[in-house]
């Protein structure tokens, strides 16, 4: 039996609210429900063939360019353009939705900061 949808899957089929804020044929970007900065956005392959980025890395590089690049864009969009990306791998460095993504934080980042 596949494993149930995750809540970024859920988000996808738009079963779920969320604020999105680009999405395009292979990616969805919206904010981040509880916010670690004053901007915290996550960027998400649409996708749910990868839990993490390293799994991502190894199967599909262009994808996770296109993630790395968006991100910009929409640091550059939300903030100063400055950004601090952040990928957790794993339920011991924090990871709780097994969809990889990337936490965009941006604007006025603190050490606390970290996704
Ligand atoms: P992780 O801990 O797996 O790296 O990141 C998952 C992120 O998803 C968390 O920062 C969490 O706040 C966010 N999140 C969880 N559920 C929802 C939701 O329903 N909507 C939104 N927008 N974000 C969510």
């Amino acid at each position: 039996m596949p494993d149930a949808p995750t809540i970024f899957e859920r988000i996808i089929a738009r079963e779920i609210p969320a604020d999105i804020v680009f999405e395009d044929d292979a990616v969805i970007a919206f904010r981040d429900i509880a916010p670690k900065a004053p901007v915290h956005l996550l960027v998400v392959p649409k996708t749910a063939a990868y839990p993490d980025v390293a799994a991502l890395a190894a199967a599909d590089p262009a994808l996770l360019a296109r993630v790395v690049a968006i991100a910009q864009q929409l640091a550059a969009e939300h903030s100063d353009g400055d950004y601090r990306l952040v990928f957790n791998s794993g339920a011991n460095a924090g990871q709780t939705v097994f969809h990889v993504h990337a936490h965009v934080l941006a604007g006025g980042l603190t050490e606390g900061s970290l996704g």
